[in-house]
């Protein structure tokens, strides 16, 4: 039986993206191949704010307990090293039985997968078709990963998704059954990632041949807007075909609130679609939510 280093499962409401306000379930996995320590940061400077929560590790024995961070990424205990005993190796039964206890009717019924992280794709792809096959996930419907779309789908899962979720041979794109989603937040230069290794249109335009895919560019300035604008082009030029969204930046309320209306402006004004961020007004983006 597989096993998923989990550091998050929850029910919530979903808060960005296609599925704004859709209930779902939440499986974080741990890892990322990225720290984006740039977030909220003036140009060219990065984040320590997670270093002070470092020097405190041993004040904290359970995962909600760690403080949230202003800067930076704001997910950063699901990915550093330094966090990881907060996140235990769990077998996929374990991991149902768990997902099937938060259910409100302890079944699926409409109710969503999310599966993000970290970065949900890498090593744990090899895991999903045994979550995802166990008998007590058949009513599950829809499912969104949540990705820095700098990681190629792993063969065997490609193979899986198309013998198990999809119809006939075909995807379906629509919110009907068995339906995939790559929602796609690929890191501009405000993060602090690499423009190379953060940009990968060719990984990203193989995510659209196996679900409905979307960029979703957290931004705050016009000049990040400008560079996400410029970044969608490159992808278009390599075939991709879905929508754009702009998210602003803001984990907590303080920075959200400073530049969500703005980033709604602009997402009008250069016709892209706008999400928002849902868990931090409504929760205040508390672990769990
Ligand atoms: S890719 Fe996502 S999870 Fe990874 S460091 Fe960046 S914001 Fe955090």
């Amino acid at each position: 039986m597989s096993k998923i280093k989990i550091a998050e499962l929850f029910y919530s409401i979903q808060g960005e993206g296609r599925y704004m306000g859709v209930p779902s379930v939440f499986l974080r996995t741990f890892g990322c191949n990225f720290k984006c320590a740039g977030f909220g940061m003036p140009k060219g400077e990065l984040s320590t704010e997670v270093e002070a929560v470092a020097a405190r590790i041993g004040e904290f024995k359970k995962y909600e307990e760690l403080p949230l961070v202003s800067t930076g990424c704001d997910s950063y205990a699901s990915w550093d090293p330094r966090f990881k005993d907060l996140s235990p190796m769990l077998t996929t039964d374990a991991i149902v039985d768990r997902i099937m206890e938060i259910l409100p009717y302890n079944r699926w019924e409409e109710e969503h997968l999310v599966i993000t992280g970290g970065e949900p794709l890498l090593g744990w792809q090899r895991a999903y078709p045994d979550l995802l096959s166990h008998p007590k996930m058949a009513g599950l419907k829809e499912i969104t990963f949540e990705t820095n779309g700098s990681q190629p789908l792993d063969t065997d899962f490609k193979t899986w998704i198309h013998r198990e979720w999809h119809h006939n041979g075909s995807i379906d794109m629509g919110r009907g059954r068995n339906s995939i989603t790559f929602s796609v937040s690929a890191k501009l230069s405000c993060s602090g990632e690499e423009r190379s290794e953060a940009i990968r249109p060719d990984i990203v335009c193989e995510y659209e041949e196996f679900g409905y895919t979307y960029l979703k560019f957290v931004v705050s300035t016009e000049d990040d807007v400008e560079e996400a604008i410029e970044t969608a082009d490159i992808y278009r030029a390599e075939g991709f075909t879905g929508p754009v969204y702009l998210m602003p930046v803001g984990g907590v309320e303080s920075v959200y609130t400073l530049n969500n209306r703005r980033v709604a402006e602009l997402a009008m004004k250069n016709g892209l679609r706008y999400s928002d961020r849902l868990q931090v007004p409504l929760f205040k983006n508390e672990w769990g939510t």
